[in-house]
């Protein structure tokens, strides 16, 4: 619905759903209803678990957390790769009352320290190969006092997960801790927002329930592929609502072009939920013909911007392909802003105002509200607006009437179909995943050859963007790009690297007030240098 006079846009109210709970309980009672259908199932090892027994870990789990003193108030992460145990704890945290926190388990020790520092979890959950990497620094860090590692811990001073989830518990008599959900952070994800470094992003039970509530995009009878990891936005945002229609989802850990053809024939996939440069691999995979891939009927598709050519490429591969929808969303709005649906399949829109949502589009430099086929900043309120960064004020993010400035460029149509067009916020989105062009700088500048840096993206076919460095030389440095890149690499995750490569320059384009004119710099980047 548009506010003609204002120009407000109204996604539908939502009415019938329990909003003040735990939404560990909201979850669980929806989990109990699949029974006997299988909900997870892991494409690499054929590990599965139905409905039913999820409900029964979920609880087990949950009252054994209350046991060993997990309470309200208290943060617990989970620092692990995507296997069933992830979303038992996750589910049984929210249940125990306490936060959860998932820290990403492909972060170096930097980014480990960086977010473990925000976040402050009590209690620790780690998957095997995070407790090899991780666990000395995390302990050395005195922060989280408490360690469980998934499966068996040979280590006296660790909890075996085995031992939380094997005492049965009777799930009708099993209670949730219950308070008002409302105003109780359920979640801490991590996003740079429209700049700085990463910082802590706060949601709460309300903000999940409503994000899970969205009306799903199809019959709960087609399984889903899933590769993207639970600890980002779009991986738990939409696992979590694709568990409340109760529907199968096959999930993957790493992306490997056979194994993820291999699970379509082999699970009948319906559904591929997907990032861009995934839907480029379908689009130009030379494997696809030696596999069964009818199945597949719906692409969805979010996280940065599709290219409308690739789409087209990806629609011709799958005979029995219906459509590919997108979605646009962010970390602050619990993922989902707008979201296309298969009765109004516009090419090249991510579609319109999902339920509970209130946006405007203003001018930049104005602020003035604008109307259709009008681009400006998309700004967004309402029921998945975030509650806040930890220890960040939000002055600078929201406006004056609580709108939250996404950074992003947009116009929608006279039928209310949004269009994302460009993106004024420092964040560089390397195949979807988000890179923050300060943490690179502050990075960079750590080499004694750099006086001076601005970080950009590099337009990119395949990944979207690729992080570029423009760097100042100290007086007399010999400095090269190779050293400057391999630098970088040796002290952030693989996917922040500057693969866009590095360019010297006499100085960095600043304003006034000392700010970078990334701008500028962006379209100085005429083409990638050969390093890439
Ligand atoms: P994140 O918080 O990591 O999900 O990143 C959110 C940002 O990703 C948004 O503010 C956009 O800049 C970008 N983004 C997400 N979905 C889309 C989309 N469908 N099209 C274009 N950009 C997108």
């Amino acid at each position: 619905m548009r506010d003609e006079k204002n120009g407000i846009i109204y996604g539908g109210k939502i009415t019938s759903v329990p909003t003040h709970m735990n939404c560990g309980r909201h979850f669980l009672e929806c989990i109990r209803k699949g029974k006997s259908k299988l909900a997870l199932i892991d494409g690499a090892t054929d590990e599965k678990i139905t409905y039913g027994e999820l409900a029964q870990r979920i609880v087990n789990v949950a009252s054994s957390l209350t046991r060993i003193g997990v309470k309200k108030g208290d943060v617990v992460g989970i620092c692990s790769e995507n296997r069933i145990e992830f979303l038992v704890t996750a589910f049984a945290i929210f249940c125990s009352g306490a936060t959860v926190t998932f820290i990403n388990s492909a972060y170096n020790k930097n980014e480990l320290i960086h977010t473990v520092k925000i976040s402050k979890p009590k209690f620790l959950f780690l998957s095997p190969n995070t407790y090899k990497s991780f666990y000395e620094i995390l302990k050395s860090l005195n922060i989280a006092k408490d360690f469980t590692v998934f499966g068996i811990s040979k280590n006296k001073d660790v909890r075996s997960f085995r031992d939380l989830s094997k005492k049965y518990i009777d799930i009708n008599k099993y209670q949730p801790y219950d308070f008002n959900g409302e105003v109780q952070t359920a979640l801490i994800l991590y996003s740079s927002g429209t700049t700085g470094l990463p910082k802590g992003v706060k949601l709460t039970h309300r903000n999940l329930i409503i994000a899970g509530h969205q009306p799903p995009l199809c019959s709960n009878e087609l399984n889903i592929l899933s590769l993207a990891p639970w600890c980002n936005t779009v991986g738990i945002i939409l696992t979590m609502k694709a568990l409340k229609e109760n529907q199968s989802i096959v999930y993957l850990n790493k992306f490997q072009e056979d194994l993820y053809l291999h699970c379509i024939q082999k699970y009948k996939v319906g559904i591929l939920y997907a990032v861009p440069p995934l839907i480029v691999m379908l689009a130009k995979s030379r494997m696809l013909q030696n596999y069964d891939l009818s199945s597949v009927e719906l692409m969805y598709c979010g996280g940065a911007p599709l290219d409308l050519a690739v789409m087209g490429e990806a629609k011709k591969r799958f005979p029995r392909l219906k459509h590919i929808l997108q979605g646009y969303g962010m970390t602050e709005t619990t993922g989902g802003i707008t979201e296309e649906n298969v009765s109004a399949n516009r090419e090249g829109s991510v579609g319109t105002i999902m339920d509970g949502n209130i946006v405007k589009v203003v001018d930049v430099e104005t602020r003035k509200v604008l109307g259709p086929n009008q681009e400006g900043e998309i700004c967004v309120k309402g029921d998945i607006l975030f509650e806040g960064y930890i220890g960040k004020d939000m002055k600078d993010d929201m406006d004056e009437d609580g709108f939250y400035k996404t950074g992003d460029i947009s116009y929608y149509d006279e039928d209310g179909y949004f269009y994302i067009v460009d993106r004024i916020k420092e964040l560089i989105k390397y195949k979807a995943g988000q890179v923050a062009p300060s943490e690179l700088e502050a990075t960079l500048l750590q080499h004694p050859a750099v006086k001076d840096v601005g970080v950009v993206g590099l337009p990119d076919p395949l990944a979207g963007e690729l992080p570029s460095a423009f760097v100042v030389k100290t007086p007399g440095s010999k400095v090269t790009e190779k050293e400057l890149i391999d630098f970088v690499a040796s002290k952030v995750s693989s996917w922040k690297q500057l693969r866009g490569g590095v360019r010297f320059v006499n100085e960095i384009p600043k304003t006034a007030s000392g700010k970078i004119l990334r701008r500028v710099l962006r379209d100085s980047l005429i083409k990638p240098p050969a390093s890439k």
